[in-house]
């Protein structure tokens, strides 16, 4: 297993976000990362850089799946924010076209609202560059895989699986699992991608709602009363080309590891049906009890279990960090998972 992750991150960085009206501390902060990369380190695995973190080639994948105009807007807002009379450090919106807009403005704050979905994607004036290192490291994990490594981890940070073709989300910019799976549909003819993140998955469903070629399959606590809220319903089955490729499977709030485990195990039926070659685990670790976003009550060790079923899948798959947020427990967490997926893992090196 090659590990891999980019100190360059940390250049995004913001203090905080609006939580109920409120600035608070983000918890999607630089933090994360050092105690994920130092729960590595402590099984004696070694984590590399990616050896590129900006090239043509890394937009033009990235651009498969996010619209050109998004990628503008993520390099360029900052600046063009700051340069408005008495505008804040960090770009957030005011302004949102509730219900679907028409005209897709040239302002910055309509480009704010257009783009940032939420109030917990904050921009700062380094970023972009923390944002791109992210999808790079993303992408050397599937690159490795494709080169014959059988199992890839990304470290990233910030997250990705909120990020839409068109907007960011809920700490989210850039789609790191989405980018992944583009990366391995470039030899595989069928990719999946497994969300165990403790929120919906919803901008990897967006990216692949229509697309038969890439299945997404998530679960998640109930939007009805949590985060993203208007995603991740059990009845979003995809839609044209990708009918019956995304399949959304909410627990109740406040569900633990025996409940997890049962809907894993159904999410791993249909996606046998699918018969992927390769797949992406879109490893959220915030369904931990103690995770400050609090939705399920998974134990430290139901990670161990979550790491050793995913484990049984024998085909390339890439582990792309996604959620989970700073606590004495968010390091073991990881450790848990990997050391239980190591367990289980066999297939024939060279594939
Ligand atoms: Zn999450």
């Amino acid at each position: 297993m090659q590990l891999f992750y980019s100190d360059s991150q940390n250049a995004h960085a913001p203090a905080t976000f609006l939580l109920k009206g409120v600035p608070v501390p983000s918890p999607e902060r630089p933090e994360r990362a050092e105690r994920l990369r130092d729960a590595i380190r402590g099984m004696g695995l070694e984590l590399r850089a990616p050896a590129t973190l900006d090239t043509p080639l890394l937009r033009e994948r990235l651009a498969r799946f996010h619209t050109p105009r998004y990628l503008t807007f993520l390099e360029t807002i900052h600046s063009r924010w700051r340069q408005l009379p008495g505008a804040a450090e960090l770009v957030a919106p005011n302004v949102h076209p509730c219900g679907g807009g028409h005209h897709y403005p040239t302002h910055p704050v309509g480009q704010a609202g257009w783009h940032l979905h939420d109030m917990a994607c904050p921009i700062g004036a380094d970023s972009f560059t923390g944002i791109l290192a992210s999808a790079a490291t993303a992408q050397a994990a599937a690159q490795a895989v494709l080169n014959g490594e059988n199992v890839a981890y990304a470290l990233c940070r910030p997250p990705g699986h909120h990020a839409g073709p068109d907007r960011a989300g809920g700490f989210c910019f850039l789609n790191n699992s989405a980018l992944a799976a583009t990366v391995l549909r470039e030899e595989h003819e069928r990719v999946a991608i497994v969300d165990v993140d403790l929120h919906h998955g919803n901008g990897t469903q967006d990216i692949f709602y229509a697309r038969g070629d890439v299945w997404t399959g998530s679960l998640h606590a109930d939007p009805s009363e949590f985060y993203p809220f208007f995603w991740g319903g059990a009845d979003e089955h995809g839609i044209g080309q990708g009918l019956g490729t995304n399949v959304n499977l909410p627990l109740p709030l406040g569900s633990g590891g025996a409940e997890f485990m049962t809907a894993l195990e159904t999410l791993l039926e249909r996606l046998a049906d699918f018969d992927p070659s390769a797949v992406v685990v879109a490893l959220g670790l915030d369904a931990h009890k103690d995770d400050p976003l609090a939705g399920l009550t998974l134990e430290t060790e139901d990670f161990t279990r979550v790491g050793e079923r995913l484990g049984q899948l024998s085909i390339p798959v890439v582990l792309v960090q996604e959620g989970g947020y700073p606590t004495d427990s968010l390091g073991h967490n990881l450790a848990a998972f990997l050391e239980g997926f190591r367990r289980s893992y066999q297939m024939t090196e060279g594939h």
